[in-house]
């Protein structure tokens, strides 16, 4: 990793320090700290409060145990994780996820990224992450209920409208939102619509919230297209995974004129010359919670199947990694480069290593991170708050043209910030310092607490 200037070197040895074993979280920190020299060096008054150490400290951790039954009457223990990270600009907000990978390093890489991601947005929510080991594959509808109410019977006494509003990740998507407001319903005695986000259209849900981290994405990876005289129009696009965001990143693709040539799960990738089939896709996803090796076997000779080696070996014009952290490296940014990549939209949390980051950096690739390009989803959340708020529903056109706008928003904001602080084009440093300032003032101004 390159080096830190000294005080943030000594701030990144404390996190290290108090925080050992979290490797995610380490490398989350870093980047942003990475990109905070020369704003220290403009505001003082940061350091002087201490605020990016308070920043790396969790307002709030909270770990719990969840018991549930399966079908066969056996008793199951999993973790359950709320780590409420900063509230300074409103109440903390951030999604669920449910994967057996997740360990508290996990969900405070993912609660870290979010202050910044939720600040980049302009609207008023604080960052926060939760979720369990619990992994929602295999498992009957039965299962994931019972799971999901245990969750909630222990998680509802530290959320609310006004303290801590939950969404989905990986492994939480309308299915569970709904068995987990339906227990705070039943728990809390209140229809509190506000308390989770990503909920159905009929009870309290927004129009777009489904698809709005990949058209966000898109939105972005546009806006960043347009900057340089290009568009997705003819463009080759791969896109990793085939959940949430993956899906709705192919559909805004499609409508934009590109052509989305390749697709994955955990367990290997597709390559469709032909363009993917998005109604085959989400019917096997969203429907038959299915595997993407189906897909293939579904669409015949023309679609092949790779169950070994990285989806970024498919030559493209644009990548959008959308499944999860890590998940492309400094080899595969190699390939990618070499392969005439020219832009690249982190749909996921942090999918990209520092090391391949670089890379896309110093070939000039046009590389749009994850706090910035996916806070699309976040922000169509706040606007499910408003309308749960107003007791209001939206229309689709209404709601997309706010998520358009949004983006264009975030990609200018950070445009601008880069220049600013001498890294032109440099949509990293240009989120990490657009997402810190607004919350940096909001603590100064809010004393020390
Ligand atoms: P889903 O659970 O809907 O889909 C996740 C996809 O990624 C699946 O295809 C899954 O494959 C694949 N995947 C998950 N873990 C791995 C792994 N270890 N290796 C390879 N593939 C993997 O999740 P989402 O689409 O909601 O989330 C995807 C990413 O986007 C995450 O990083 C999430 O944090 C981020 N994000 C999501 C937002 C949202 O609104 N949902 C908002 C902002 C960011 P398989 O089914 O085989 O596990």
């Amino acid at each position: 990793m390159p080096g830190l200037d000294e005080k943030l070197q000594d701030i990144y040895s404390e996190v290290v320090g108090r925080n050992p074993g979290e490797h995610e979280f380490h490398q989350a920190v870093h980047e942003v700290l990475e990109s905070l020299g020369p704003v220290v060096a403009k505001h003082p008054e940061y350091a002087e409060a201490a605020v990016i150490e308070r920043l790396c400290e969790p307002e709030r951790q909270i770990i719990f145990r969840v018991p549930w039954l399966d079908d066969n009457g056996r008793t199951r223990i999993n973790r359950g994780f709320r780590v409420q990270f900063n509230s300074a600009l409103g109440p903390f907000k951030g999604g669920l996820r449910f994967h057996p990978s997740v360990y508290l390093g996990i969900v405070k890489f993912l609660g870290f990224e979010q202050i910044f991601k939720n600040s980049l947005t302009g609207m008023p929510i604080g960052g926060a992450k939760g979720g369990s080991d619990f992994d929602p594959k295999g498992k009957s509808d039965a299962e994931v209920m019972r799971f999901c109410q245990s969750f909630m019977t222990e998680l509802y006494r530290h959320v609310g409208e006004y303290t801590d509003v939950p969404a989905g990740d990986i492994g939480v998507g309308g299915r569970e939102i709904g068995f987990l407001f339906g227990q705070y319903k039943r728990i809390s005695n209140r229809y509190e619509s506000g308390v989770l986000t990503g909920k159905g259209l009929t009870w309290g849900g927004s129009q777009v919230r489904k698809e709005a981290t990949g058209y966000g994405t898109v939105f972005f990876v546009d806006e960043m297209l347009r900057a340089n005289g290009q568009s997705f129009e003819g463009k080759r696009v791969v896109v990793s995974g085939s959940g949430n965001v993956a899906i709705y990143a192919v559909e805004k693709v499609q409508e934009l004129g590109g052509l989305v040539v390749a697709c994955s799960d955990s367990s290997g990738y597709v390559v469709d010359e032909k363009g993917v089939d998005l109604t085959l896709l989400k019917e096997l996803k969203e429907v038959n919670r299915g595997r993407i090796v189906e897909y293939a076997q579904a669409r015949g000779h023309d679609v092949h199947y790779v169950s070994s080696g990285s989806v970024w070996e498919v030559p493209c014009d644009i990548a959008l990694p959308s499944a999860t952290q890590n998940e492309l490296n400094g080899a595969d940014a190699r390939t990618l480069i070499k392969g005439g990549c020219i832009a690249v939209g982190e749909g996921a949390n942090m999918p990209t290593t520092p090391d391949g980051v670089r890379l896309f950096l110093d070939a000039g690739v046009l590389f749009g991170p994850g706090k910035a390009a996916n806070a699309g989803g976040v922000a169509t959340s706040a606007l499910e708050m408003q309308q749960n708020a107003s007791r209001d529903f939206w229309s689709f056109e209404h709601t997309e043209a706010r998520l358009a706008k949004i983006m264009r928003g975030i990609h200018d904001r950070c445009a601008e910030t880069a220049d600013e602080f001498g890294s032109p084009g440099n949509y990293v440093v240009g989120a990490n310092i657009a997402g810190f300032i607004p919350v940096a003032d909001a603590m100064l101004a809010l004393g020390v607490i």
